[in-house]
């Protein structure tokens, strides 16, 4: 993490009050449930269910498209802005599908903590753990959900040992839980010393809690059955010998995580999680930035778009660019410059998240995601200020994996899919790559569900049906070094040279040996599998 200049200095109370987060999961562990008892515990929405359409909605491909369609659904829900208690929450969405592992990356760059929800019964499983490596390069606070433990789940020690080992983080119980599968009862809250009691009977009904006096309490005995709570006494016993103690500083620095155990579809558990992010998780953390940090606390606005997003009406060309606030207090119709083109912007129509609706956010503080509708000068990467020259940093642009080439179906019509490619470049759904000779373009992703999406959505939103067909190349690189050197290169290597949407050069091949063989006949240039954003 960066370092806070001085610690002493306090934060305007309503910056102090943010908490921004993600949640990171593998599919069907229980991400949208979580999330939905979350707005329900925040007053966001009325009734669980609300949220569920969208969960369903990436179940298949079909689904998956339907709800790129429905692009309101994507919008609205990208981040979630709701008050818990003295708390501001502001849940950002991590995308569902393996396949966008850059996009989530970039998410996870607007976040200052995440929650880790893993299924009691599987531990952790693949996606967590990618997941959990990209925030680990941040060194973000982990929280971890093991949810489902109203079902026959393992063993608590083994799921936290699972965790230790694969993940090499500390754990330390936060809660313990009492009783396996339908003897699961409820559990011990290990930093608060409650009991806390799961309602079967009514799925929405949150907890009964029970203040007690440490484990000898005899208030015990009336609510958990003798064995269980034997084993009780002698598990948590067992977890403090063994496991470290809660220590907020590690959990802050990314190295010890916090785990609770639940029931999200029976809101067991989810309150207390809720608590944990609020009273212990980070408030809105510096930025890194060229030429230097930004504090939240400064006085000035700053901020940067991490995702831009296609708006729901496909006629116009509008977008919303996410921006994550880094400092200041933000006030509708502010003029704020677009240090990418050193250009005033005035931003008159701001949206706020409100979990279940889009509004037009009159404030924002450091560690709010606004929305900024404009017509595409809001790329991926830009930071906005009130005038300083910063740039913001971290937030990179990863060779594709996947590279095809793409062609209209209707020839005709080929000249919007210029259009259509650079629009998808900018939201970061695509690198786009015009070859220095012949025709045509190369379009580079990540996963190949991603060249799916982008035929379908370019058939909708531009009415030009498109074919990707395989290319010859497989590997993107992009070239840096001295100016001429670069031209030298790029003249003798002429059928391998490509720009990307930023005009920026790229070498493209098949073969690992061809980048091994350049790094070698040319010590002057770099070849780069990532770009940080300009
Ligand atoms: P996501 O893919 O991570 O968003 O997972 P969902 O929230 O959609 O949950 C996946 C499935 O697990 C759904 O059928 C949920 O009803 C179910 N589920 C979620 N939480 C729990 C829980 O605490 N216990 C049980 N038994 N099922 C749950």
């Amino acid at each position: 993490m960066l370092d806070r200049a001085s610690n002493t200095a306090p934060l305007p109370p309503e910056i102090a009050r943010r908490r921004t987060f993600a949640i990171i999961s593998h599919p069907d562990a229980g991400k949208t449930t979580l999330t939905e008892k979350f707005l329900l515990y925040g007053g966001a929405i009325q009734m669980a269910g609300q949220v569920r359409a969208k969960g369903e909605a990436r179940r298949t491909r079909s689904d998956f498209m339907q709800m790129e369609k429905d692009r309101g659904i994507s919008v609205s829900a990208s981040a979630m802005s709701f008050d818990y208690g003295k708390y501001r929450f502001n849940l950002v969405d991590t995308p569902g599908h393996s396949d966008f592992s850059e996009d989530t990356y970039r998410t996870l760059t607007a976040v200052d903590a995440a929650i880790m929800v893993i299924d009691g019964a599987k531990g952790v499983e693949s996606q967590t753990q990618k997941l959990f490596e990209v925030c680990r390069l941040r060194d973000l606070p982990i929280l971890t959900f093991c949810n489902k433990m109203d079902r026959e789940s393992r063993e608590t020690f083994e799921i936290i040992d699972e965790i230790q080992e694969n993940l090499a983080i500390d754990v330390t119980p936060a809660s313990w839980p009492i009783g396996t599968g339908r003897d699961f009862i409820g559990s011990y809250d290990m930093l608060r010393d409650r009991l806390e009691l799961m309602e079967r009977s009514d799925r929405n009904k949150v907890a009964e809690s029970i203040k007690i006096d440490g484990l000898d309490d005899p208030k015990l005995a009336e609510h958990v059955p003798a064995a269980l709570l034997e084993q009780l006494r002698e598990e948590v016993e067992m977890a403090r010998e063994l496991l470290p103690a809660f220590d907020r500083q590690a959990f802050l620095d990314g190295t010890l995580t916090p785990i609770w155990f639940g029931s999200a579809i029976n809101s067991f558990g989810v309150k207390e999680l809720m608590d944990g992010i609020g009273d212990y998780g980070p408030v809105p953390q510096p930025q890194s930035a060229e030429p230097r940090q930004i504090a939240p606390e400064e006085d000035k606005v700053a901020g940067f778009v991490f995702k831009v997003q296609a708006n729901m009406d496909p006629k116009h060309r509008d977008r919303v660019a996410f921006v994550r606030l880094a400092s200041g207090h933000f006030e509708r119709g502010m003029k704020l410059t677009h240090v990418r083109s050193k250009k005033p912007m005035a931003i008159s129509n701001p949206v706020l998240f409100l979990a279940s609706d889009r509004e037009l956010a009159e404030e924002a503080w450091a560690g709010d995601i606004i929305g900024i509708p404009n017509h595409g000068q809001l790329r991926i990467g830009d930071t906005l200020t009130e005038g300083e020259t910063l740039k913001v940093t971290g937030i990179p642009s990863f060779a594709p994996e996947l590279l095809q080439n793409c062609r209209a179906g209707d020839p005709m019509k080929a000249k919007h899919l210029d259009k259509a490619l650079m629009q998808f470049a900018e939201e970061g759904a695509a690198k786009v790559f015009k070859p220095v000779l012949g025709s045509g373009f190369i379009v580079g992703v990540v996963g190949q569900l991603q060249f799916e999406v982008l035929a379908s959505r370019i058939e909708l939103e531009y009415g030009l049906p498109v074919r990707f067909e395989p290319s010859q190349f497989t590997s993107a690189r992009w070239v840096s070094g001295p100016k001429d050197k670069v031209e030298a290169f790029a003249q003798a290597n002429k059928g391998h040279m490509a720009q990307d949407n930023d005009g920026d050069l790229v070498y493209l091949t098949r073969l690992q040996w061809d980048i091994d063989r350049i790094e070698r006949d040319y010590p002057d240039l770099t070849l780069s599998a990532t770009k940080e954003m300009m």
